[in-house]
């Protein structure tokens, strides 16, 4: 596939292409040009010299033109969520309500964003008319990762868009064939340049985005150590920056909760997309009066969920994306098994499939906050968990974490619940219910988990400016003046 700069697909500078594979099967899917710095240059040019007219468009064009966006996108459906399970390796059902969420995300801030554009306030002096306008940035870069390459972008894209400012995308080097292929069959109705892509690796297209002049929005999700470096590089520009970063999202067992719904509620939210999500469960804490008897249960649950390639029927788990990150997680359950640690169930590579990445969804016991296991982001199928004695311990160990993204809590206790949300540090809160998503609230993190959010009022603003209005409509010389 090519890249798509200006309403063109192009190779750009592109002198070598970047290989992607199904990390299922290991086979190559197709590849995307090897990017350079002068073709993200190229992008931002164009973007830049759509935004005018872009920016000027009434708020019904805009709208129907991100609704235009959500309706062919769903018109070819199926074919996206094939391509991004073969791509990414998730399951069929979680690619699925992937492709929803992107569809669902287009009309919401079509509808969104042409309902208001700042506010009318009362005058500081007579005679004044006041008021503040929210105003496109221009250029927004948008820098997305792997493991959901659509959704995140859309969180972005549509934002964006709907508030007037134009795009250069920048998918991962592992997902970018979905992405180009959305953009292919779904924004063809746009001007030339109001959207853009440009593939390859993030230091030689992802970082002239960052320092460009012309990109005063830089909207990254990834890890924690490139959004340091993104960063770094734009604050001399004093850029705008929305970073989401990582997670080590905590789950705190009460002793109340019902067993099956604790049970079944953190498998899932610790093991969808083989643990390969930035809110997945990766530290669990159970009141001590069932830990015995939760463990057992929990490591009999994830025993028996299926391993398989996303696009067979029946799979509830595939591959990690690739082997490096497949090494990063043993490596880490590998060190706490060395500090005493004790693998339950799973934990191993799977023998039977002889190829792709795939790890057998792990439960940990034996664990602390010493272990890499509970301080690291793992991104990996493994459930480490600990008891606690009281409520008291429990609140303090789910906030001895850097990272602040989510928490979950299981219980039917409103006192628990009314400390939990309070006391706990992070930017979502799920009742037992976990990694739900609600496309009118904010979803972001805490701490070193990022700055700003996306979804919701706060998603939209993200890419809107402000600007204060003081208009003496009458004019005239003032009191206030020289000479006093
Ligand atoms: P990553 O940080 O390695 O890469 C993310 C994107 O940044 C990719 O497109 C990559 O090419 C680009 N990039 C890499 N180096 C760059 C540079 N120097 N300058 C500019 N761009 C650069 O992350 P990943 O492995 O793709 O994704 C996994 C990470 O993303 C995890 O840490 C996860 O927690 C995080 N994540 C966070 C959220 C959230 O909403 N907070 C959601 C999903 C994933």
């Amino acid at each position: 596939m090519k890249m798509y700069i200006n309403g063109e697909f192009t190779s750009g500078k592109a002198k070598e292409r970047i290989t992607v594979i199904d990390p299922a099967t290991e086979e190559t899917l197709g590849d995307a040009p090897r990017g350079t710095s002068e073709d993200a240059r190229a992008a931002v040019a164009a973007a830049s010299a759509s935004f005018p007219d872009w920016r000027r468009a009434p708020a019904n064009e805009r709208t129907a033109a991100l609704h235009q966006i959500a309706a062919k996108i769903r018109a070819h459906h199926d074919e996206l969520v094939r391509l991004l399970t073969k791509e990414e390796g998730k399951p069929l059902p979680e690619n699925d309500e992937e492709l929803w969420w992107v569809e669902e995300t287009f009309d919401y801030y079509a509808e969104l964003a042409r309902h208001e554009r700042g506010r009318v306030i009362p005058p500081g002096e007579p005679g004044q008319f006041n008021f503040v306008l929210k105003e496109p940035y221009g250029v927004v870069g948008c820098i997305v990762p792997w493991n959901y390459p659509l959704l995140l972008l859309a969180w972005k894209m549509a934002p964006a868009l709907a508030a007037g400012n134009t795009v250069v995308i920048k998918p991962s080097e592992l997902t970018p064939l979905s992405t180009l292929r959305l953009v292919e069959v779904a924004c063809d109705h746009l001007p030339p340049g109001v959207v853009n892509v440009v593939t390859g690796y993030g230091p030689e297209t992802g970082e002239p985005l960052v320092t460009h002049p012309d990109v005063p929005v830089i909207a990254f999700t990834g890890s924690l150590a490139v959004g340091q470096r993104i960063a770094s590089l734009a604050a001399p520009m004093m850029k705008k920056l929305h970073l989401e970063l990582g997670g080590k999202d905590p789950m705190v067992i009460a002793p109340d909760a019902t067993m099956d719904m604790a049970v079944s509620g953190l498998a899932y939210a610790a093991l969808i997309n083989a643990g390969q999500v930035c809110t997945s469960t990766e530290r669990v804490y159970v009141h001590e009066s069932m830990f015995g008897r939760f463990s057992e249960e929990l490591a009999d649950f994830v025993g028996k969920l299926r391993l398989g390639n996303g696009l067979d029927e029946g799979t509830d788990i595939g591959p990690m994306i690739r082997d490096k990150f497949r090494e990063k997680v043993e490596g880490q359950m590998a060190d706490a098994v060395g500090a005493g640690a004790n693998i339950l169930t799973g934990g191993r590579r799977p023998s039977e499939f002889g190829r792709g990445f795939f790890l057998e969804p792990a439960v940990v016991t034996g664990v602390d906050h010493t272990m890499r296991l509970m301080r690291e982001e793992t991104f990996g199928p493994v459930i480490p968990i600990m008891p606690y004695k009281d409520f008291d311990e429990a609140i303090a160990l789910a906030n001895d974490c850097q990272y602040g993204l989510g928490a979950s809590l299981m219980t039917h206790d409103a006192r628990l619940v009314k400390r939990f949300f309070e006391e706990v540090k992070a930017g979502t809160i799920w009742i037992n219910d976990p990694l739900t998503d609600n496309f009118a609230g904010p979803f972001g993190g805490m701490k070193m988990s990022g700055l700003g959010r996306e979804l919701g009022q706060e998603g939209l603003d993200e890419y809107y400016d402000v600007k204060h209005v003081h208009w003496d409509v009458e004019g005239g010389v003032k009191e206030y003046w020289y000479p006093y």
